[in-house]
């Protein structure tokens, strides 16, 4: 018999976030977010799963090339553009857009021989000053890119740093709106636009042609609410079983570094599942889990393939029992915010020894 871990992928809640972020859209076409092995659920699925989408968004070149072997014919876009002069044919072969953000992609274009036209997204730093030009460089770097006759259309992009804070005190949103603006004003402020990420799309009501959204589309919340608030629904259930269980009597110690000591006599329940799988080994004490659909906490410290869990107050439990880690009856978002992370890292790191199944 295989180990008892095993991730259950829900299809039918990624075609229902999908369908909650398109009622966010306000029209705008939604490029479903899929890097990352799309948040560690497998690309191939995200396509089925997704398959709705009016276009799917990464930041692996080999895997967009996958996308097309795969058979997804509607537009790919490239988040981060391209890396090498090499990977220009690349696009223009399999019809991949890219986002252009530096002055060094646009020489590289300017060198370019292409075949074929790429569609590019015009990246706009407002102020997170990750990727992209600035508002008054932007339009000098649109004005090189129209000229070049192997580009096709050209989007604006800008990415939001603190869209899922109601009020933060740095760089609100606005503030990048209005410096979206200004850059967009000094080309030409008809052009199509691709704003929000899943924080845009849930918390403002932007207009926008394109919208991003990733985390939402795995039921994930990018902000402190719930995911449920939302009408999100988990998409990745990470499940497992009691494989041994021991009667720890007051004032023994339990797993690595013996840093959780038993108050009391106390039954603990060990679980295969550890940081080898993806699970966070600083998830502290408490850390929710379910048995048997009962919640308890996690004790000790996290191993490589194993955790241990309270059962005292699960009467019922045994070796064999079920354990949920995340998902289904479990939001990713509380055991995240327990080991002080958030969904997106806990998802993004399942471990590629952990079996995935669909339901
Ligand atoms: C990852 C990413 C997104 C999606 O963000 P979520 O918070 O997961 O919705 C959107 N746009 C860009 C540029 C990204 O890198």
């Amino acid at each position: 018999m295989p180990r008892p871990l095993i991730a259950t992928i829900h299809l039918d809640a990624m075609q229902q976030n999908l369908a909650r972020a398109r009622a966010c859209a306000r029209g705008a076409k939604v490029w479903a977010v899929v890097k990352a092995n799309a948040y560690g659920h497998g690309l191939e699925r995200a396509m089925r799963g997704f398959a709705d989408a009016d276009g799917l968004a990464l930041v692996e070149v080999d895997y967009a090339v996958r996308l097309r072997e795969l058979g997804w014919s509607k537009p790919i876009l490239l988040l981060e553009g391209f890396f090498d002069a090499s990977d220009l044919p690349v696009m223009a072969q399999y019809g991949l857009n890219g986002s252009v953000h530096c002055e060094e992609q646009i020489a590289m274009l300017a060198a370019a021989r292409l075949p074929h036209a790429i569609d590019v997204h015009l990246k706009m730093n407002t102020g997170m000053n990750r990727l992209g030009f600035t508002p008054d460089a932007v339009a000098a770097a649109y004005a090189r890119l129209r000229a070049m006759p192997h580009i096709g259309t050209i989007t604006l992009m800008t990415h939001f740093a603190n869209a899922d804070e109601a009020a933060p005190t740095r760089l609100p949103l606005a503030q990048q709106m209005l410096r979206f603006e200004a850059g967009a004003a000094s080309i030409d402020a008809a052009l199509p636009r691709s704003l929000c990420n899943s924080a845009g799309l849930l918390l403002h009501h932007l207009d926008s042609d394109w919208v991003r959204p990733g985390i939402m589309l795995y039921g994930g919340t990018p902000s402190g609410t719930s995911a449920q608030a939302f009408g999100l629904l988990p998409t990745m259930t990470l499940r497992s079983s009691i494989i041994g269980i021991q009667d720890v009597a007051a004032g023994e110690v339990v797993g690595y570094g013996s840093r959780y000591e038993a108050a009391g006599n106390i039954k603990v329940g060990v679980v295969a599942c550890g940081y080898a799988d993806g699970y966070p080994r600083h998830a502290p004490e408490g850390t929710p889990v379910l048995v048997d659909g009962v919640r308890t906490g996690l004790i000790g410290r996290v191993s490589m393939d194993m955790l241990m869990v309270d059962l005292t107050h699960v009467p019922g439990a045994r070796v064999g029992s079920s354990v949920t880690l995340w998902g289904q009856g479990l939001p990713i978002d509380e055991v995240a915010l327990a080991a002080g992370t958030i969904g997106y890292e806990l998802m993004c790191a399942l471990a590629p020894r952990v079996p995935v199944n669909e339901a």
